[in-house]
């Protein structure tokens, strides 16, 4: 069997790094770059962390900060009309997973554009895969996180079909990433439990992926042992700078894994809930992780065995059922540590969340990600764990 493997050309990680983004721009023959970034990084003023540095090597980059929380179709559209006004070489992603996925899906459909005047975001949707050639990214995360720093996925919603669509392909991996935990340490405590959790679960999906192989269960491993003791330090201690590095590193690491296997059944269950109810990615996926780990256990004990064994809740000479067991109670510990509401408790709205049940089931399995999990679902098991995560 063959494996492919994808990860970005150059990796810098380490407190500081992102003061070399011009070294890095160099070092890939790129001079020319746009900074793709949120209103918040502005008026914060933590995009200067990326525009100092450029500046004192001659470069003056503009800024395009109209991204949104989870993009959308539409701010990509708004993106791409400004690329075609600007004469840049690369893109570079810096804050959370949407401004890097924002720069990813304009690099993508300004490519598409570029064979096709007409092309849109959803014509690039998975199945389809976006391996075309398009500006390089430099992705800079300040929330750890996403992974998509390293990750061959970008994450658009469909705004006239409420669908969160994944896109794929090697446009979207970017070129170099720059890895610096520093950027981190002003993400408020609401923000660090959902990102950690969301790193968390894409090292455990992974892990249990039936696309697993050998590289992408050893960035998991690794992943999970840094994010699972970590993630209530840095939640709980924003300026600890050692939990902060774990967690940032764990992020990464774990973007590593599942970029090269997949994500699972939270994964396509989650995405509709963010769709339809705009609830915070990581915080979707942490609402259904206890369930969806409870009713996956069966299909692959050692696994979630292991994988209680590398966050450090289940010993080596364990049995896999003890062990399992205990990754259980510590997802479902974790979120009450990490005050991660039930969707109920969230206030969400009940009876609209039962109509949509049937429809979030189709887009979740729709979505490919069920059928990699280790117990694949019917439709009826998946509206019967959103009706368990319901709290
Ligand atoms: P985000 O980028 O939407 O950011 C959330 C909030 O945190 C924003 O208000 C932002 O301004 C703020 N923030 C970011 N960095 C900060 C900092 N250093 N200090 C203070 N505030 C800060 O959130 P996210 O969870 O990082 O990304 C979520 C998006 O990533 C979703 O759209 C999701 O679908 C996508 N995603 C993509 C991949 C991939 O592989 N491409 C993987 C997982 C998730």
């Amino acid at each position: 069997m063959v494996t492919s493997i994808v990860s970005p050309r150059l990796l810098l990680v380490g407190g500081g790094a992102v003061a070399q983004v011009a070294d890095v721009l160099a070092k890939l023959g790129l001079s020319r770059p746009l900074v793709v970034t949120d209103p918040f990084m502005v008026s914060s003023g933590m995009v200067a962390r990326v525009l100092a540095p450029l500046a004192a090597k001659g470069i003056t980059a503009p800024v395009f900060s109209e991204t949104v929380p989870d993009p959308t179709d539409t701010v990509i559209e708004a993106g791409v009309a400004l690329l075609g006004g600007l004469e840049v070489d690369c893109l570079i992603g810096f804050g959370g997973g949407s401004p890097m996925d924002t720069a990813k899906a304009m690099a993508i459909l300004a490519a598409a554009r570029g064979m096709d005047g007409q092309a849109k975001m959803r014509d690039w949707k998975a199945p389809a895969a976006a391996d075309m050639a398009a500006l390089p990214i430099i992705a800079i995360p300040t929330t750890a996180g996403t992974g998509s720093e390293v990750t061959r996925f970008t994450v658009v919603t469909d705004t006239e079909r409420s669908e969160k669509m994944l896109i794929a392909g090697l446009a979207a991996l970017p070129a170099a990433a720059i890895v610096d935990h520093t950027l981190t340490h002003s993400v408020p405590p609401r923000t660090t439990a959902d990102t950690g959790v969301d790193s968390l679960t894409h090292a455990l999906e992974a892990y249990v992926s039936k696309r697993a192989n050998t590289y992408s269960d050893t960035m998991a491993l690794r992943a999970m042992a840094l994010i699972g003791p970590n993630v209530r330090t840095a939640y709980a201690e924003p300026g600890n700078e050692a939990a902060r590095e774990a967690m940032m590193l764990g992020a990464t690491l774990a973007g590593l894994a599942f970029s090269n296997a997949s994500v699972a059944l939270v994964h396509g269950m989650s995405r509709p809930i963010g769709a339809h109810f705009h609830v915070a990615h990581g915080l979707s996926n942490a609402m259904l992780l206890p369930a969806v780990t409870r009713f996956s256990l069966s299909a692959a004990l050692p696994r979630y065995a292991d994988a209680a064994r590398a966050i450090g809740v289940a010993t080596a000479d364990e049995g896999d059922q003890a062990a399992a067991a205990k990754l259980v109670a510590e997802l479902e510990a974790m979120n009450r540590d990490l005050a991660v509401p039930s969707p109920r408790a969230y206030g969400l709205d009940e009876r609209k969340w039962n109509e949509l049940l049937a429809l979030m089931a189709d887009q979740a399995l729709a979505s490919g990600s069920p059928g990699n999990n280790p117990r694949v679902p019917s439709r009826d098991e998946i509206i019967a764990i959103y009706r368990d995560a319901w709290g």
